[in-house]
């Protein structure tokens, strides 16, 4: 199948499921469902939906999570979410759905691969929650429970024959979950820009990985007031020579949208336009290469869904208008 339509647009897929809304939390909290309606909303009120590929999302199993997680971690979760949940830290909740809930998220992140492997789509984007990039191998944290990008790029290295992946992370925050996932691995490339100082705390210019993997954690740290045009030099400056350093044959996305200048969270000044420019630009770096978008944080409705349709507009190569 090619992965163009007859028109020459690229196929684009999209993955959805109304199980991603049954992670919540009963006290009011920013990561909650009503992100992902607007997501929706704002892929339909861009009238982009209909170009769009369904790809329909499977739950990971424990055998999966463990190509990146501890047995014991995957354990901890489901054993707190079928005790009716509770909270792993002052920021991150399980109610009694989350392990399925991220079970799935994790699993609709390997059917992203699947259909790029497969040339069904040459671009997707993943609209999930819970988040995943603050995740490390042993410990849940900042929203996040499994990690998703870095079950993506595991999977799509063990399963799908991919090579050397590159994930690229324009969240407000740092990762410093798949930083350490990949630290010393030079086959997995992390490109991370984001507020510093600020939660987690990790993510200074000095943290590059270690042994085999020096070099291939790149991380642009940038002072609270920055955007658009910070965040694009970052991209030019750091994100192109590890592109180069590293030539991947799939991108992976750690799309929060968090930096955006209406979030409640973080202080960064990205508009919804600068994001559509972000995704044009590592879409350009990758030409043929597949890349998936799979969404991190982002607080702020509007902004968010403002900014999924710059990003789909981006992937379908559809001018943005002012
Ligand atoms: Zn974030």
């Amino acid at each position: 199948m090619s992965t163009a339509t007859s028109s020459g647009t690229p196929r684009v897929g999209i993955l959805q499921s109304v199980d991603y809304l049954r992670h919540y939390s009963k006290r009011r909290h920013p990561e909650n469902p009503d992100r992902l309606k607007a997501c929706s909303q704002g892929l339909r009120g861009a009238g982009i939906f209909h170009h769009l590929t369904e790809i329909s999302p499977r739950r990971a199993e424990l055998d999966d999570l463990q190509m990146v997680h501890a047995y014991e971690h995957c354990v901890y979760l489901r054993e707190l979410a079928e005790s009716g949940g509770g909270m792993v830290d002052a920021d991150t909740y399980v109610c009694d759905a989350s392990y399925e809930v991220a079970c799935m998220a994790a699993g609709g992140v390997m059917a992203v691969v699947d259909a790029l492997a497969g040339r069904e789509v040459s671009r997707a984007m993943a609209m999930l929650r819970p988040p995943g990039h603050h995740a490390s191998a042993g410990q849940a944290m900042g929203f996040c429970l499994f990690n998703n990008v870095a079950l993506a790029a595991r999977y799509a290295q063990i399963q799908r024959g991919f090579g050397k992946v590159l994930i690229v992370d324009w969240d407000a925050h740092h990762g410093n979950g798949t930083q350490e996932i990949f630290w010393k691995d030079p086959t997995v490339g992390y490109f991370s820009v984001h507020q510093y100082p600020f939660y987690p705390g990790t993510g200074a210019a000095g943290e590059t990985g270690e042994g085999p993997g020096e070099g291939f954690t790149v991380n642009v740290p940038l002072l609270a007031g920055s955007g658009d045009e910070q965040f694009m030099a970052a991209f030019e400056e750091g994100l192109v020579p590890l592109w180069k350093r590293l030539n991947p044959d799939l991108v992976l996305v750690s799309a929060g949208f968090d930096a955006h200048v209406r979030d409640p969270l973080a202080g960064l000044n990205v508009t919804s336009r600068g994001f559509g420019r972000l995704a044009r630009f590592v879409l350009g770096q990758a030409g043929e290469v597949p890349v998936a978008f799979a969404l991190e944080g982002g607080y702020d409705l509007q902004a968010l869904s403002e900014s999924i349709a710059e990003m789909a507009k981006a992937c379908l190569e559809i001018p943005s208008h002012d």
